[in-house]
């Protein structure tokens, strides 16, 4: 009943497809544009270096790529539960061994201009507990504009850990990471250099392990 009213009210449409929704209260992507997303199959072939495995849950295109778009960029944030969700289900990656998520931070400015990061969104629906481990020390270009070499480049020294995450500063963050189990946690994932650059200092800081998931990839370019 609600749904009708509001369908009827706001006319509110899908952010994929444009078609009305029908119902508006289970979120801005129709059940249609949900179903055409397919499972990016398995554990990719390119694993970013430091990493033991990169899981994404979908390619970068077709609906995936505007609804992706729609939760970073049109103010869409509830979409980080549906977005999550589809990546904890994803067959290849098994939560029950990862000890804590780690979402690829922002640099502060950007940050601060988008008003959150879709990285800690996405990873505080995972399930194991979430530690903002990481820092980026310097701006950087926005990935999508610079060719593949360029990107590793940009990438390969913008990460530290972060400083005032814990009280004990980086000293405790390293106690925490030492033995861990780690998921490094991203929204979409190219040539994996970013990937690559945050999981040389979370092994660094002494994590066992460190598997790498998105919920789309794009193709190497
Ligand atoms: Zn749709």
């Amino acid at each position: 009943m609600l749904d009708a009213t509001l369908a009827f009210l706001i006319a509110a449409r899908c952010v994929a497809c444009q078609q009305a929704l029908a119902a508006p209260t289970r979120g801005p992507v129709c059940a249609d544009c949900w179903a055409a997303v397919p499972w990016d199959d398995g554990p990719c072939d390119t694993r970013p270096r430091h990493v033991s495995t990169l899981v994404a849950a979908a390619r970068y295109d077709g609906p995936m790529r505007a609804i992706v778009q729609a939760f970073k960029y049109a103010g869409h944030q509830t979409l980080d539960v549906p977005l999550a969700r589809r990546l904890s289900d994803h067959p290849a990656l098994d939560l029950r061994h990862i000890d804590v998520v780690v979402p690829v931070p922002l640099h502060p400015w950007r940050r601060l201009v988008r008003g959150f990061n879709q990285a800690e969104r996405l990873a505080r629906h995972l399930g194991p507990p979430v530690l903002h481990a990481l820092s980026r020390t310097h701006w950087t270009p926005a990935q999508a504009s610079l060719h593949a070499d360029a990107r590793e480049r940009n990438v390969q020294d913008a990460f530290a850990l972060a400083r005032h995450v814990t009280p004990g500063g980086r000293r405790r963050l390293r106690g925490m990471l030492s033995g861990a189990r780690v998921l490094l946690v991203d929204d979409v994932v190219t040539t994996g250099g970013t990937m690559s650059a945050c999981a040389r200092v979370l092994r660094d800081a002494g994590a066992r392990d460190v598997r790498a998931a998105a919920v789309a990839r794009t193709e190497k370019r």
